[in-house]
C-alpha cells in the first residue's frame, strides 16, 4: 500500500514539477512557501515538510498544501454542525521544510494523527469592559449590538440618532434654542468604562446571545469597598445596607470578633456593580422660586405683641439653566450653567406694636365669652354658696379678659380646674375657671377683650361652661351688676 501510494505521488509530483518549474522560473523563486521543489544547481529537488502541532511532531509530508487542504476540509465539516459559524482550529500548525534527494514521508499517517489531534473553536469575539471579560459572542456586530441595547436602556434610539447629527453642527447653540422650560434635553451620551471587542477563539457552548450579554452587563460583578462604621451602626444594619448576609461580612472581615463593631472601624463590603455605566448628560431649563425676606417695622398705634402685615411678601423667580450628569439613570451631579432673575422677590413687611398695654382697668367690663347664656346665678345652691355666674352655650371657645389688668394666677386650682385670675389694678379682680387651655401666664399684662384661654370643663364641672367670679376690694360682687 505504502509503495503504491508513494508511487502515485511521484507521478503527481512529476506533473507538478513541470508546472512548478514554469512558475518558479517566471517568479524567480518569488514565493517558495507553497512550492514542493527547490531549485539547486540548475536542477529541482523534492522538498518535504515536517509537521508540528503545538510543537509536537506529527510526521513528514510531501506536500504542505495537502495538510492545509485537509484542515480546511475538516473545518468545513465541523462548521456544518453549527449554524453560520466560522470555526478555526485551536492548535498551531508549523511546517519545517527539508530538501532531500530521497525524501521519506508518510502523508496518510500525518493526516490520521491530525484527525485525532485537531480541536475546533469558533472564530468569535470577546467583550471586555475595563479589563473584565463579560462574555463571548459570535461576531463583532453582535457584541456591538449588546453595547447598543445596553445604552438604549437609558437613551432612546431617536435621541442617539439626533446626537450624531448635532455633533456635526454647532451643538451648543442649537441646544440652547431648543430647551423649553421644565423640559430636559440629552446633549451627550458616553460610556464611563473602556469597552473592547477583541477577536477570540470561543468554545461553541460559550457563545452568548445579545439579550444575555445585556443582562450580564447589568448584573455586573462584585466590587470591594470600605465602609466606615458611624453613628453606632451595628453589623446587622451594615449587612442590611449592602444586602449581604452576616456570614459574608464575617468572611470578608476576619478581624471582627463576636459581631462587634465600633464607630470608625473599616469594614470590607462587597457590592454588585454593573460592568458598564452609561453617562447621559442632559440640559434643563427650570424656573426656581426665590423666597422673600421679612422686614419688621414698629408702630405706636399697636399694642405690644400685636402685629399687622403692611405688605404681603411675594416670591421671586429665577430661570436656571443647568447640566445633569446621569449615570445609569441616576443623577450624580448637577452643574448650574447660568441663572437669570426674571422676577425679584418682594419683601414682606410686618408692623410690630410698641404701645404699652394699659394694666389699669377702665371699670367698664367686657363680656368674658363669645355670647352664651347664664345657666347658674350667684347665690345659695344645693346647700353651698355659688360665688359666680356660669355661662354656657357660647359661639366660640375664646375666653376674654373682662378689663385691662395683670394676670396674678394662671394654673390649676382644685375644683376650679384650670383657672385665670386677673387683677385690674383698680380694686377689681375677675376669675375664669374650668378652662380647657390657658393662653396667658402669671405677671403678664392683658388688655380688655384679649383672648386669654379656651372654655372647658376641668375641675368640678358637669359640662362645658365658664365659671366667672368678680371681686371689688376683695369682696365678692355679682358680675351681672356691672353689665
Ligand atoms: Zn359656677
Amino acid at each position: 500500500m505504502k509503495k503504491k501510494s508513494r508511487g502515485k505521488h511521484r507521478t503527481l509530483l512529476q506533473i507538478k514539477i513541470c508546472i512548478m518549474m514554469i512558475i518558479v522560473f517566471t517568479l524567480c523563486f518569488g514565493s517558495g512557501t507553497k512550492s514542493d521543489l527547490v531549485k539547486a544547481s540548475g536542477a529541482a529537488y523534492p522538498q518535504v515538510y515536517h509537521v508540528y502541532i503545538d510543537s509536537q511532531f506529527m510526521g513528514t509530508v510531501s506536500n504542505r498544501e495537502l495538510v492545509e487542504t485537509y484542515i480546511e476540509k475538516q473545518i468545513t465539516t465541523e462548521e456544518e454542525k453549527y449554524d453560520e459559524l466560522n470555526l478555526t482550529i485551536n492548535e498551531t500548525v508549523e511546517y519545517v521544510p527539508e530538501v532531500s534527494f530521497q525524501p521519506i514521508y508518510n502523508n496518510d499517517q500525518v493526516i490520521k494523527r491530525l484527525y485525532n489531534k485537531l480541536t475546533y473553536s469558533i472564530r468569535g469575539v470577546q467583550l471586555v469592559v475595563d479589563g473584565h471579560l463579560v462574555g463571548y459572542f459570535q461576531n463583532k456586530q453582535l457584541a456591538q449590538q449588546v453595547i447598543d441595547k445596553y445604552i438604549e436602556q437609558y437613551v432612546t434610539e431617536d435621541i442617539l440618532e439626533q446626537l450624531k447629527i448635532d455633533t456635526s453642527q454647532d451643538k451648543h447653540s442649537s441646544i440652547e434654542q431648543q430647551l423649553t422650560l421644565g423640559e430636559r434635553q440629552v446633549v451627550d451620551v458616553t460610556l464611563i468604562e473602556d469597552v473592547e471587542i477583541k477577536e477570540a477563539k470561543v468554545p461553541p457552548t460559550d457563545l452568548l446571545l445579545v439579550e444575555q450579554g445585556v443582562k450580564l452587563l447589568d448584573r455586573g460583578h462584585y466590587v470591594e469597598r470600605t465602609h466606615t462604621v458611624q453613628d453606632g451602626q451595628t453589623i446587622e444594619q451594615i449587612a442590611e445596607m449592602y444586602a449581604m448576609s452576616l456570614d459574608e461580612i464575617e468572611t470578608n472581615n476576619p478581624n471582627i470578633v463576636e459581631q462587634k463593631v465600633e464607630d470608625g472601624d473599616n469594614i470590607i463590603i462587597k457590592e454588585r456593580e454593573p460592568y458598564l455605566h452609561v453617562m447621559v448628560q442632559e440640559e434643563e431649563l427650570e424656573e426656581k422660586a426665590i423666597a422673600y425676606n421679612t422686614k419688621y417695622e414698629t408702630s405706636t398705634e399697636l399694642y405690644e405683641g400685636q402685629t399687622k402685615v403692611k405688605q404681603p411678601g411675594e416670591e421671586g423667580k429665577m430661570l436656571v439653566h443647568s447640566r445633569l450628569f446621569i449615570h445609569n439613570g441616576e443623577v450624580k451631579e448637577k452643574e448650574i450653567l447660568s441663572e437669570e432673575m426674571i422676577k425679584k422677590p418682594v419683601n414682606e413687611i410686618i408692623i410690630r406694636g410698641t404701645k404699652e398695654i394699659p394694666t389699669k382697668g377702665s371699670g367698664d367690663f367686657y363680656w368674658p365669652t363669645d355670647g352664651g347664656e347664664i345657666t347658674s346665678h350667684i347665690g345659695w345652691r344645693w346647700g353651698s354658696y355659688h360665688k359666680g355666674i356660669d355661662i354656657a352655650g357660647v359661639e366660640s371657645k375664646d375666653i376674654f379678659a373682662a378689663d385691662n389688668g395683670v394676670v396674678t394666677f394662671s394654673g390649676i386650682r382644685g375644683g376650679y380646674g384650670k383657672r385665670i385670675v386677673i387683677d385690674h389694678q383698680n380694686g377689681f379682680e375677675t376669675t375664669y375657671s374650668h378652662l380647657s387651655t390657658l393662653h396667658v401666664s402669671e405677671g403678664q399684662s392683658v388688655k380688655k377683650g384679649q383672648p386669654i384661654g379656651f372654655i372647658g370643663s376641668t375641675g368640678s364641672s358637669t359640662g362645658i361652661h365658664l365659671h366667672f367670679e368678680m371681686y371689688f376690694e376683695e369682696r365678692l360682687q355679682n358680675p351681672l351688676d356691672y353689665y
